[in-house]
């Protein structure tokens, strides 16, 4: 005969899915239940049962061979319906219940059969510790007791089980949050990188802007004072720029400065820092360069813009350079490449001059 539903069974099945038990392999803890049940209760069955929807599932056996049977044949299913009492069945054969049974009539031809209900904190029965034998008989109170008990502790183990599946599922979204924190980091300091750049360079010529000019020569002064080696700065001015400006318009003026910032990048040497100044102005700093040095990277830039074939009329530069000296070190490199600047401006234009050892180039 099947057992009636119990009056919690929808909270009942959710609170036993929520273990996600049935179906999971054997574990040891469950085993020695059943095998203490069986021992304590000298009887030659004795199981974990589940109640699922429609079947009885087995989470631990000793003596019988099954893993679940249809819910309609669960002793079980009548035992959780009084979640408080152990449900004792003194002879199956004698109760209008289970005579018909199979498990009764059949193998494991069950005479016998006591469940104490698992239930949780919420009042859930889910399933039993139960025994079964083959006779007919009665439990003594100590083997009730104990199979009250028995049914406690596997409750606390299925308890544990969900707070560990709990923990489990909170420290993957722990993770998942770390995860995504790490990605908006990671797209942050790319962002970072990104205004850097653009901090630091001069949307016109690509070349460093003023302000990363200033940074650069600070650190490379620094850098020359510690190693006692020798600095060196050019300032390069374009000549006559405003009257090409006024002559062929920004656009191609700008074109020009576009074109000089590449003959700077180019004939300047790779560990040079080649700046827009200002304007129409362009500064190379040149670490580790004593002044011989730096008036050839400077006239080798002069002839290059000289020569070049530009689309309008000819253009040249100016370049004023200075270098660290015993006197001065790396200090006031900026006005001293000014005053030569200034110098060359004078001389003529189209002029590389350097006014420490009065080493002037004019073409
Ligand atoms: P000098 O030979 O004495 O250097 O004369 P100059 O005409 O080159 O000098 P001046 O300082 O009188 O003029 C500089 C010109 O550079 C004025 C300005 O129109 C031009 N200029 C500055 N920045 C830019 C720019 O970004 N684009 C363009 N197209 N022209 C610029
Ligand atoms: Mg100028
Ligand atoms: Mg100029």
């Amino acid at each position: 005969m099947d057992a009636r539903k119990p009056r919690n069974e929808a909270k009942r099945l959710e609170a036993l899915h929520s273990y996600v038990i049935l179906d999971s392999a054997a574990e040891q803890a469950y085993d020695d239940i059943v095998n203490l049940a069986s021992y304590i209760c000298d009887a030659p069955m004795a199981l974990i049962t589940l109640i699922d929807e429609d079947r009885q599932w087995f989470k631990a056996r000793v003596g019988v061979d099954i893993l679940q049977t249809p819910r309609g044949d669960a002793f079980c299913a009548h035992a959780i319906l009084d979640p408080h009492e152990v449900m004792q069945v003194q002879d199956t054969s004698l109760d209008p219940r289970f005579s018909e049974n199979p498990l009764v009539t059949a193998d494991p031809n069950i005479r016998f059969y006591a469940g104490a209900p698992l239930v949780t904190s919420s009042g859930a029965a889910l399933g039993t510790v139960c025994v079964a034998d083959r006779v007919p008989r009665t439990l003594e109170p100590r083997m009730v007791d104990a199979l009250k008990a028995l049914s406690r502790q596997v409750v606390s183990l299925l308890q544990l089980r969900h707070s560990l599946a709990e923990l489990k599922l909170l420290s993957d979204a722990q993770q998942h949050r770390q995860k995504q924190l790490e990605g908006y980091q990671k797209r942050l300091e790319d962002l970072n990188l990104v205004l850097v750049e653009q901090n630091t360079t001069d949307p016109l010529t690509g070349l460093k802007n003023r302000r990363a000019f200033d940074r650069i020569l600070n650190e490379e002064s620094s850098r020359t004072e510690r190693s006692h080696s020798s600095l060196a700065l050019a300032i390069i001015d374009v000549d006559h720029f405003k009257s090409f400006n006024d002559e062929f318009g920004h656009v191609a003026g700008d074109e020009a400065l576009q074109q000089v910032s590449l003959m700077l990048q180019s004939h300047a040497r790779a560990y040079d820092h080649a700046a827009r100044y200002g304007g129409e102005e362009f500064a190379v700093i040149l670490p580790d360069t004593r002044i011989d040095a730096c008036m050839v990277v400077a006239e080798r830039i002069r002839r290059a813009v000289q020569e070049f074939d530009w689309r309008h009329r000819p253009i040249t530069i100016s370049v004023g350079v200075a270098t660290t000296t015993s006197a001065n070190g790396t200090m006031n490199l900026v006005e001293r490449a000014d005053r030569a600047l200034y110098e060359a401006k004078r001389k003529g234009r189209n002029c590389v001059v350097h006014l420490g050892d009065a080493a002037v180039f004019v073409p």
